[in-house]
């Protein structure tokens, strides 16, 4: 859950590029003619935006009755994604996030764009940058089901939401074997009630446990062979200092990866510096 910085080029920019790209005069009218409609929905978006309030705009049938939801969709899909001058717009918006991993997951590689405000039910926001956010296909598919009725509904927006670098993802080091690693939102104090329901809803909507648990296993697998190597020259007070290495080294970086969260909660873990790392690997 990365914040990114807003696309430097507003909704007119992007209504005029993609117009100009528009061959059938029927549609690039359409287009252009809702421009004051698609401008001031943009306002509004801007306003609301930043206090987390975008549940309160209301869907609407249409952005103008000539610039129908269906027709906005084709200009998107087959106009504002395809063609040359606003393909680059959206390269721009998708290839934001640092070596382009989702910043809804923090995970995956972005594989396309979302409409946070989804198209079917806010279509003058289709070409709209604030509602353009880079996604990878799995958190894109994940929040298209979902529409936010009220604030505490709302998906992590990475515009406009800032979680800060207080650490808030945090894990419990469940002593089985092969130990289980279960990742839990502990709310910042620097964050409102609400922002602390909208943390929890995204990570259950995206689905952010489970993702996170399998890739916590498999890091586990990684480093079973060093641990034990570890344990068996120095012992557990040296599995802990490496294990407070790694974890420090991931801080630094990001103080809420999951790396991050799974090494803090791996140090802490007496029964894991003891044991634990002893029964990564199934016994046969
Ligand atoms: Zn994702």
């Amino acid at each position: 859950m990365k914040k990114l910085a807003l696309p430097a080029f507003n909704a007119d920019y992007t209504v005029h590029t993609c117009a100009a790209g528009i061959t059938i005069p029927d549609r690039a009218q359409a287009l252009t003619g809702a421009l004051p409609v698609i401008n001031a929905a943009e306002s509004q978006y801007l306003g609301l935006a930043p206090l987390g309030e975008l549940f309160k705009i209301q869907s609407t049938d249409g952005v103008t009755p000539l610039l129908t939801t269906a027709l906005m969709g084709v200009i998107y899909k087959s106009h504002f994604v395809r063609s040359a001058a606003t393909r680059a717009l959206y390269d721009a918006i998708r290839s934001a996030p640092a070596h382009q991993i989702c910043p809804l997951c923090g995970q995956r590689i972005v594989g396309s764009v979302d409409h946070y405000l989804p198209q079917t039910l806010h279509p003058a926001f289709n070409l709209t940058p604030a509602n353009l956010v880079p996604s990878c296909l799995d958190c894109n598919k994940a929040k298209l089901a979902k529409v936010a009725t009220k604030a505490e509904e709302q998906t992590f927006h990475p515009y406009f939401d800032d979680l800060g670098t207080e650490r808030w993802l945090m894990v419990q080091v469940q002593p089985t074997s092969p130990p289980a690693i279960v990742f839990w939102v502990r709310p910042s104090a620097a964050w409102t009630a609400v922002l602390a329901q909208r943390v929890q809803h995204h990570f259950n909507v995206v689905g952010l446990a489970v993702l996170y648990a399998a890739q916590a296993a498999s890091e586990l697998a990684d480093i079973s062979y060093g641990l034990t190597e570890i344990g068996k020259a120095s012992g557990p007070q040296a599995v802990r200092e490496h294990l407070h290495d790694e974890f420090k080294s991931r801080d630094a970086r990001d103080p809420n990866s999951w790396k991050t969260a799974l090494y803090e909660g791996l140090r802490d873990s007496d029964w894991f510096c003891q044991f634990g790392y002893l029964h990564i690997e199934a016994k046969p």
